[in-house]
């Protein structure tokens, strides 16, 4: 049995049911969950945004680490080859089939055909498939990762999602420069890490441009070239700020974390001529107009990114191994901890902006 939190009706809201644990599959995991991590999509997911797509009834959450319970048949080590045993914490990623034509021949796992993804639903002959959970099922399509032993379970379930899409943007964009200026738009635990793997890559200027003022106030003890609070400034202000910073040219990349439409029109005002600007953020069902002859005569690149495949979780793994303690990055990221009862606190907390991440503890 396991205690989880189900979404079985949009209009009830999500709450916490007992399980049946179903049998572990051959190439499967049952594991117990050290901490999940709450993100903007499970807020969504809760207020029927993605009603075409969540399959209710559904166990809330897609990040998570574990503990190894058990092995299913046949499942011996980690995408890397690294042995798994009972004991080992591992972090999964949303399953990629490897049989369709995105997985086979484009080799872009993210837009495999046939992808399960956790936290997504249904619940079904018990498998729990939702991190929101005392324990869950790693399904056989799905790739493990142990967590290297310096990093904390709530920042490897940070990982699990906001670092991974990170990585694999920065795996899809230009190599960054030492002389590069860089330019992150948003200030949740996206743009906040994005402006960390920024810094680390050897940028020579990484401006972070968002609100609210407390999570920049996060990044304090970084050198970081500016800090720009877009509650206190209008969009003219914060372009000449980034062009004042490059000799009037704009930034060599702009990526974009925020969210709105207008972030990414900003960003197309930000980057210098035969820069980048790489979107990561825009989550709405609105069309921006786009200038496309000053797109061309400026030579810009728009690339886009979403989700990751395991050798992203794999780089952000290795980066908060090295980084996080030194960058602090768990209290720049991870706000408060709930228990599964509370979970309904921390959706609307993350709701309303007031924390960056809150971590479930079941
Ligand atoms: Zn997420
Ligand atoms: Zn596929």
């Amino acid at each position: 049995m396991s205690r989880a939190v189900i979404l079985a009706d949009y209009a009830d809201g999500p709450a916490v049911e007992t399980l049946e644990l179903g049998p572990v599959l051959p190439g499967g995991a049952l594991v117990r969950m050290d901490a999940a991590t709450v993100c903007g999509t499970d807020v969504h997911i809760c207020d029927g945004v993605f009603d075409q797509l969540a399959r209710l009834p559904l166990i809330l959450g897609h990040e998570g680490t574990g503990t190894v319970v058990e092995l299913g048949k046949g499942l011996k080590s980690d995408a890397v080859g690294e042995p798994l045993r009972p004991g080992d914490r591992i972090v999964w990623a949303h399953n990629w089939c490897g049989r369709c034509y995105f997985c086979a021949v484009a080799k872009q796992p993210t837009l495999c055909e046939n992808t399960m993804g956790y936290g997504w639903g249904p619940y079904e002959d018990g498998a729990v498939n939702g991190t929101f959970s005392e324990h869950l099922h790693v399904s056989p399509d799905s790739r493990v990762l142990r967590v290297p032993e310096g990093v904390t379970s709530p920042l490897a379930s940070a990982a699990t999602c906001a670092l991974r899409t990170v990585m694999h943007a920065l795996d899809r964009m230009p190599r960054i420069r030492f002389s590069d200026t860089v330019v992150v738009l948003g200030a949740g635990p996206v743009g906040v890490l994005a402006a960390a793997a920024a810094l680390r890559s050897g940028a020579n200027q990484v401006i972070l441009i968002g609100a609210p003022r407390s999570r920049l106030a996060a990044t304090e003890s970084w050198d970081l070239a500016a800090r720009i609070d877009i509650d206190d400034t209008e969009p003219e202000e914060r372009i000449e700020a980034v062009r004042s910073m490059t000799a009037g040219r704009g930034a060599d990349f702009v990526i974009e974390c925020a969210g709105p439409p207008d972030a990414f029109t900003e960003g197309m005002e930000m980057v210098r001529a035969g820069g980048t600007l790489m979107v990561i953020g825009q989550a709405h069902g609105k069309t921006v107009p786009v200038p496309t002859t000053a797109m061309k005569v400026r030579q810009l690149t728009v690339r886009t990114s979403l989700s990751a495949d395991i050798s992203h979780f794999h780089d952000a793994l290795r980066f908060l191994d090295r980084h996080s303690a030194k960058m602090g990055l768990e209290s720049a990221v991870c706000s408060n901890t709930y228990s599964l009862d509370q979970v309904t606190d921390a959706l609307a907390a993350m709701k309303a902006g007031a924390e960056m991440k809150p971590v479930i503890v079941p």
